[in-house]
């Protein structure tokens, strides 16, 4: 700059921004310095609307590398499901700007965020994105379990309603049954009664062991010996349905701390599943083997209940537990992708007369035994349930809506 500064105009202007530059150079500097320490994203924008920075967790928010973002114009860096919005062209001087919005990445996805704006004094603007994808989740789930929570107690007070009147109209039906002559039509009037009182109540049971699960009285079971007793129970709907059956029992298994009753109430449930999924035949394997489990702390319960259980003390690191692990394996339709997370919803059901009820209740009284229950599956080619039980004696977290 060779002109004389002193007397133009024009060179005092071009001094003014230089100025402005070099200060924002200088915050630029000072603000990406601190970026890459930073959770949230952070996008900053130089005077002239175009972008100098984004620390690494804004370029993962917007799916973008930073060359391809490093002077490209604020508009089309930032975008919101808002068509045209350029929230850092529009920040303003003074106080952050806060909005909640959804985000769009450079493939077109939405992303719920917190966008902090804020214009910089050097004339540049910056942004702070918070991904709120996490914490809505949460709340969606949150909102859910109070939903059950409410929807739970209320049913298991109508279904307890429900179950005397529905044993004396069934106890009527029975004499009735008895005061017709054999040949009678009316007698099998009475039995349709009979068999539909005995459908309801088995609707009504399931919901009050939903809604009211029993404390498991644990003792030294053989898993085999309960395994065996179900499908003895089944063997007669297994052949009726052409399901074959396999066992691939491990050599020792040893004795586990369970509640005999309720684990066979949960493999019959899990054993008529498959049977269901195979309207056309198949193979139904049950595996039972050692393995391992990954438990998050906050299942360390050892005593009684998780409410006597003292706080794992020290460093909060997932704990390896050793489990048996059951493998329930069908060769049926298998479970579409987009439904496998709503299988263990309560009431969730593809069939005509289902209750939806056996998944979320086994998973309970899994849960309450502190093991693990989960499936996999894929459409038209089967499914895998997998139980693990902890070889420990050690009860699970106990679902807080649940009453005694
Ligand atoms: P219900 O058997 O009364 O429908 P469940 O809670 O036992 O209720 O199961 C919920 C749903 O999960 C079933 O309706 C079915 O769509 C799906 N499902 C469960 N087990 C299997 C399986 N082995 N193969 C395919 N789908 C399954
Ligand atoms: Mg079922």
């Amino acid at each position: 700059m060779g002109a004389p500064a002193k007397t133009s105009t024009r060179s005092a202007r071009i001094e003014d921004v230089n100025a402005l530059h070099a200060a924002f150079d200088a915050e630029c500097t000072a603000l990406a310095g601190l970026g890459d320490l930073l959770s949230d994203g952070l996008v900053l924008a130089d005077p002239a609307g175009r972008v100098r920075y984004a620390n690494s967790e804004a370029l993962r928010m917007i799916g973008a590398t930073s060359a391809w973002l490093r002077g490209r114009a604020t508009g089309e860096v930032l975008r919101t499901a808002v068509p045209g919005a350029d929230p850092l062209a529009d920040a303003k001087p003074g106080p952050p700007q806060v909005e909640e919005t959804l985000l769009l990445t450079r493939s077109g996805n939405e992303v719920p965020a917190r966008v902090t704006l804020r214009r910089l004094a050097s004339g540049g603007a910056c942004a702070a994105l918070r991904d709120l994808t996490q914490d809505q989740r949460l709340q969606r789930e949150l909102r859910l379990r109070e939903r059950l929570a409410t929807v739970g107690e209320l049913a298991a007070g109508v279904a307890h309603e429900i179950r005397n009147p529905l044993a004396g109209i069934s106890s009527a039906a029975q004499v009735l049954l008895t005061r017709f002559e054999p040949r009678d039509d009316r007698q099998k009037f009475c039995r349709v009664i009979i068999e539909q009182v005995d459908r309801l109540d088995h609707t009504v049971t399931s919901l009050l062991k939903f809604a009211r699960p029993a404390e498991p009285q644990l003792r030294a079971t053989r898993l085999d010996e309960v395994i065996e007793r179900v499908l003895t129970l089944e063997a007669e709907r297994c052949a009726e349905a052409k399901v074959t059956l396999e066992r691939r029992f491990a050599a020792r298994v040893p004795t586990l701390y369970l509640d005999p009753g309720l684990i066979e109430q949960v493999l019959l449930n899990l054993v008529q599943n498959a049977v269901q999924a195979m309207p056309g035949g198949g193979t139904l394997t049950l595996e039972v083997g050692l393995g391992t489990r990954r438990t998050r702390p906050a299942e360390r319960s050892r005593g009684r209940r998780s409410a006597d259980a003292t706080p794992a003390a020290g460093r909060p690191t997932a704990e390896e537990i050793p489990v048996v692990r059951l493998r329930i394996l069908d060769t049926g339709l298998g479970v579409p992708k987009e439904v496998l997370p709503r299988l263990f919803d309560p009431f969730f059901t593809t069939k005509a007369s289902g209750t939806g009820l056996g998944l979320s209740i086994s998973q309970s009284i899994i849960q309450e035994h502190g093991g693990a229950i989960s499936i996999a599956s894929r459409e038209g080619r089967g499914t895998t349930v997998i139980v693990e039980f902890p070889l420990e004696k050690r009860h699970g977290q106990r679902r807080e809506d649940a009453r005694d």
